[in-house]
């Protein structure tokens, strides 16, 4: 018991919830929302982006403020199971080197090249994910994307906008981000 506090104190934040009593998600009932809602957010994000309303960014810092209060990722790890991030150049070095290995070495056993010429990972769930703790075993030296993952409150929401679209269906925080500003700007957009 000691053990497992002291792990989850050195992996805090392992994404971003405070160490406090949240709702665990439950990812069977979350699909069943979004396949019943997904296509109303969407819309109303697109509205979002054709009319922006004033203190748009503003007003996504406080939701995103209120949605690590209230998400529980430890009990979730939904992108790291089914989404893969990008490495950059950067991200390949850094944990090529922890590895031991050379940036080629790495990528040749864990990455492929997609269209856009980004190096994504060959396989889901992530590699690096504890399956049975859902945290990331190389939490301090994970790539960029996962450090911001869901990029929530970015400084301009309208630039993200396409993201929060795709993550909707996979991630339980935008999700309620999303549901959160629909009661903000009911009506309005
Ligand atoms: S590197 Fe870590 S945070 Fe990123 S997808 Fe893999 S397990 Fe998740
Ligand atoms: S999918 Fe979203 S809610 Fe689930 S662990 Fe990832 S960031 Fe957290």
């Amino acid at each position: 018991m000691v053990n497992s506090i002291k792990f989850a104190i050195q992996y805090y934040p392992l994404f971003k919830q405070p160490l406090q009593t949240m709702e665990p998600i439950n990812l069977r009932s979350f699909k069943v929302k979004v396949s019943k809602n997904k296509r109303k957010m969407k819309l109303f994000l697109s509205r979002l982006e054709k009319k922006v309303p004033r203190r748009l960014d503003a007003i996504a810092a406080e939701v995103d403020k209120e949605i690590w209060q209230e998400v529980d990722c430890l009990s979730c790890s939904n992108c790291c199971r089914s989404m893969t991030p990008t490495f950059t150049k950067k991200d390949t070095e850094r944990i090529a080197a922890h590895f031991n290995q050379t940036p080629d070495e790495f990528r040749e056993k864990w990455l492929y090249k997609d269209k856009k010429g980004d190096w994504m990972n060959t396989k889901t769930p992530c590699q690096f994910l504890d399956l049975k703790t859902n945290m990331c075993s190389i939490y301090t030296i994970r790539p960029e994307d996962c450090a911001g993952f869901p990029h929530l409150a970015k400084k301009k929401m309208t630039d993200y906008i396409h993201v929060h679209k795709q993550n909707i269906e996979y991630c339980p925080a935008t999700y309620k981000m999303v549901e959160k500003m629909q009661l903000r700007f009911e009506g309005k957009v």
